[in-house]
């Protein structure tokens, strides 16, 4: 393995000839510095591993950049374009609801068919919609604390789940709960609990107070350095304990939606009070959406009075949640791409990807641990894998990652953002799954130079 100052001047090299290639790319960035902060739209978009890009349209597995270059997709952006770039169906179905009005501030008849197949997947009875995962979450949240009379929401450390004040929290080195970006009111830890993935011990301390509202998870931690499985039995321990305290537990599946029809709920046959759900279900239209128990729902039930007054109002809804364009595609994606044979197809080859993967780090005597689930793979630097987020970021290695990411684009293959690891979407193909492993092997070959 190249030392820390070879690896330095590898990422350089990448870096440079990134740049090289894209000179619009980087005129363009000049000129965005101008009108918006970081000359990016919004603050994420600062945060990529390499030079800021800038993408110029889709297709696929595949999308380009404003240069030209063409990338096959693993990284899918972030989860949220599982379904791959113009789906037919969703192009048709958003096409057509643009043309006949794509806002009412009034439901049309997709709303219930979305909802009612969002009921068949995930055993929900009931669901609300929003434009955001972060936003169902919120609301989740909100929903929970009528429902309890608690305030607090607990959640994992390493999580994320939006961009909230309750979920942007996190321990620092001496183990104190600190807001995790600035910008945030000082309390807004007051209301959160964090403990270590796996943790069942913690997690029974925590509940045992009864002042918790709502567990908030997602099924496997999919937003850390590497992915978090949870130990055999771990989510057992985790209902039981809820049930047994009274709190409320909230799956968050915006990511692992790309498991199958009812993503890891429906796989590991998960029983909890609300679902979330995001990103892909709308082809990377803007939506979010949870689903509750009947009796979780019924504190969302409002009474009118004779002059139409409405009592028992929980803070929820926006202008444009629910709004026919996202049903519209929802219902597309839903019923015509993200269909069970789809789930198979992306399973198997996110297998033929763990397993290459796995062949690749073995030859080059690395020893890495490569994960599997369903259509994503991803490394970790360590033979084991991690159990909690400490664990995780103990084996980290920032400095390779970057240099893996680079190394990826600069030969056509756009590498997942970290933790996330590699994602085969819908229109994935086996070929495209080569090329990764073609352009993984040349990269653990120059890494051992
Ligand atoms: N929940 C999970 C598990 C996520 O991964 C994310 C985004 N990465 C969110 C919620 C928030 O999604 P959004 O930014 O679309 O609101």
């Amino acid at each position: 393995m190249l030392n820390r100052e070879e690896l330095l001047a590898l990422k350089d090299e990448e870096d440079a000839r990134f740049v090289a290639a894209r000179p619009k790319t980087v005129a363009l960035w000049e000129r965005a510095k101008g009108s918006m902060p970081n000359g990016v739209p919004m603050s994420w978009h600062f945060g990529s591993y390499h030079h800021l890009m800038w993408a110029s349209g889709g297709h696929g597995s595949r999308f380009s950049d404003a240069d030209g270059h063409e990338y096959v997709d693993f990284n899918i952006a972030d989860m949220s374009m599982f379904t791959g770039y113009g789906p037919e169906p969703v192009v048709r179905a958003v096409s057509e609801q643009v043309s006949r009005g794509s806002q009412f501030l009034l439901p049309t008849e997709d709303s219930v068919i979305v909802a009612e197949e969002l009921k068949r997947r995930w055993g929900m009875p009931k669901w609300q919609f929003t434009l955001s995962a972060t936003q169902a979450n919120t609301e989740a949240i909100r929903v929970s604390r009528v429902a309890t009379g608690r305030d607090k929401v607990l959640m994992f450390e390493g999580k994320y789940h939006g961009h909230f004040d309750e979920a942007l929290v996190e321990v620092d080195d001496t183990g104190r709960l600190v807001p995790e970006e600035t910008g945030l009111a000082s309390d807004a830890i007051e209301n959160t609990i964090l403990v270590p993935w796996n943790d069942v011990d913690a997690l029974a301390r925590a509940l045992e107070r009864r002042d918790v509202a709502v567990v908030l998870t997602e099924p496997a931690l999919s937003n850390n350095v590497v992915l978090l499985l949870p130990d055999d039995g771990f989510h057992d321990r985790l209902r039981s304990l809820t049930r047994d305290t009274g709190t409320l537990l909230a799956i968050d599946e915006t990511h692992t939606l790309v498991s199958g029809p009812g993503g890891l709920v429906g796989r590991w046959g998960l029983d909890p009070d609300f679902v979330i759900v995001g990103k892909s279900i709308a082809a990377g239209i803007p939506m979010g959406t949870y689903g509750m128990t009947e009796e979780v729902a019924s504190v969302m039930e409002q009474e009118k009075d004779r002059e139409g007054e409405r009592h028992g109002v929980v803070a929820t809804g926006g202008t444009l949640f629910g709004n026919p364009l996202q049903m519209a595609a929802a219902r597309a994606a839903l019923t015509e791409v993200l269909t069970e044979d789809a789930y198979e197809r992306t399973a198997t080859l996110g297998a033929k990807l763990a397993n290459g993967l796995r062949e690749l780090v073995a030859q080059a005597d690395l020893p890495w641990y490569i994960h599997h689930l369903y259509p994503r793979s991803g490394y970790t630097f360590a033979p084991e894998p991690a159990r909690n987020a400490a664990e995780a970021y103990a084996v980290d290695d920032h400095l390779l990652r970057r240099v893996i990411r680079i190394w990826m684009a600069n030969r056509g293959v756009w590498e997942a953002i970290v933790g996330a690891g590699p994602v085969v979407p819908v229109p994935g193909t086996a070929p495209d799954v080569d090329l990764y492993l073609r352009s993984f092997s040349d990269l653990l070959e120059r890494l051992s130079d």
